[in-house]
């Protein structure tokens, strides 16, 4: 382990690993740490769409970047992503959906986002053989979608080529801090010292930022993926409807997820920052499903003295895998062969589940927290980050190197928080 580093970014997802490369390419010296054995964790499980539509409008400039990076990435970073510029499209079964995506259109519009409404003879154009009573959909022929592992693999190893340094199973602890500002961090393999340190830890960034004494309004949402057996070649349009939302890998699989109502699995923590999240459960009730259960009795259990995670609040859960919903993963196949029934059967190959920090905004924290000179966030990214992973890390890099990003990130600060500052969530997907 180094003892010294100009940056340590905490946790290998997209978005440490995207902020080492930049980092690193610009000679840099950054070290990233990993708690788990391989890098990232919603980074490799996501459904690898990379969209720009029905976003924030806060975060279109960067997503558009961040799909312009997306084209070149393969040739830039060396490697196969299977990244596949197909569109998106967003299906609506009724007309107050599809009227939900035509109020989003001013807002491609704005930013020159080549985004329009498809009426129901059109989306045979874009999924040839789709069935089903559609009122819609919204189309982005220049979005894509991309394989997630492969992606944040590629990441991590061009990082590495260009001078960082990954060191896996090996989880920050804490962090060190002189007179208003960060000394470095401890790790499970001793101290780095460093004056600047990248928290990119995912959904786990809220424990550290409680250890630090910042409270991170951050939920997690329990979302579910499967994939299929092989089919035959049906579009490389990402699709994303009211039951299923699908893209077809290059080995003939699809990734699917059920639509409806999100998984929340109730914590202490959700007890905690109800204050941030109730009016957006509040207008959006259908679309949560609370769990009771095992989530909130470990919670519980964590929190009584002398308890693993009060030991250790970074680690003591390590290697515990969410569990996939397996209603949802039935719903999901039924539908898919439901809306394009010239499939052959499929089965289920795998299923598995991530969770998502969701911040209640639903947009992500980027840049450095005021109190502690040198401690940056780049974390909940609410769902979305896959896509967002390549230009925030570019941002941070340029936020570390020249003192400045090249793109606004005002509206992603840590602050609006404290200030009251925080919006309705403004996307539609
Ligand atoms: C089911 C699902 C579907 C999704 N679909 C999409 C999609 O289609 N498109 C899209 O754009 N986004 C999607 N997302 C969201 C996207 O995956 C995330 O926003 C993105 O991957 C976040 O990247 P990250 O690097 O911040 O997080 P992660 O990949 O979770 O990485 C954080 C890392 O930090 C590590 N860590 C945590 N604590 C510590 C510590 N103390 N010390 C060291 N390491 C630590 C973790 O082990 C983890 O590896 C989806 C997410 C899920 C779960």
């Amino acid at each position: 382990m180094e003892p010294e580093a100009d940056v340590v970014v905490v946790g290998a997802g997209i978005v440490g690993c995207a902020t080492a490369y930049f980092l690193a390419r610009r000679g840099v010296r950054v070290v990233v740490v990993e708690r788990g054995a391989v890098p990232g964790e919603q980074s490799r499980k996501n459904w690898g769409f990379v969209r720009q539509q029905g976003r924030d409008p806060a975060e279109m400039p960067l997503v558009m970047e961040a799909n312009r990076l997306w084209r070149g990435l393969e040739s830039e970073l060396g490697a196969d992503i299977e990244w596949v510029q197909g569109g998106n499209l967003a299906l609506a079964a009724d007309e107050q959906r599809l009227a939900r995506f035509e109020a989003w259109l001013p807002v491609a519009r704005e930013f020159g986002l080549d985004t329009r409404l498809l009426r129901p003879r059109d989306l045979q154009r874009v999924i040839p053989g789709l069935a089903g009573t559609w009122a819609g959909g919204m189309h982005t022929p220049g979005d894509g979608h991309a394989d997630p592992e492969k992606a944040t693999d590629a990441f991590v190893r061009a990082a590495v080529s260009h001078g960082a340094s990954l060191h896996l199973d090996c989880a920050v602890q804490g962090v060190t801090t002189r007179a208003g500002a960060v000394a470095g961090v401890v790790t499970e393999r001793g101290e780095i010292r460093a004056s600047t340190v990248v928290c990119a830890a995912g959904a786990w960034s809220a424990r550290l930022c409680r250890m630090l004494g910042f409270g991170l309004p951050q939920r997690w949402v329990r979302g579910t993926v499967a994939r299929t057996t092989p089919a035959p070649a049906v579009t490389a349009c990402a699709v994303w409807g009211p039951g299923v939302a699908f893209r077809q890998r290059r080995d003939g699989r699809f990734n699917i997820a059920a639509g409806g109502a999100l998984d929340h699995d109730v914590t202490l923590d959700s007890l905690r920052q109800v204050r941030f999240f109730l009016p957006s459960y509040w207008k959006n009730k259908a679309l949560f499903r609370f769990h009771v259960g095992r989530p909130l009795l470990a919670s519980l259990a964590a929190a009584l003295p002398g308890s693993a995670a009060r030991r250790q609040p970074l680690v003591w859960d390590r290697g515990r895998e969410p569990s996939p919903n397996p209603t949802k993963v039935q719903r999901s196949l039924a539908e898919l062969q439901r809306v394009l029934p010239s499939l052959p059967a499929l089965s289920i190959a795998r299923s598995w589940a991530g969770y998502i920090d969701a911040m209640p905004d639903l947009v992500p924290v980027v840049g450095e927290v005021p109190a502690l000179r040198g401690f940056l966030l780049a974390t909940g990214f609410s769902g979305h980050g896959f896509a967002m992973g390549p230009i925030a890390g570019r941002l941070v890099s340029e936020l570390i190197v020249d003192g400045k990003p090249s793109l606004d990130i005002a509206a992603f600060r840590f602050s609006r928080f404290a200030e009251g500052a925080i919006g309705k969530p403004r996307n539609v997907l």
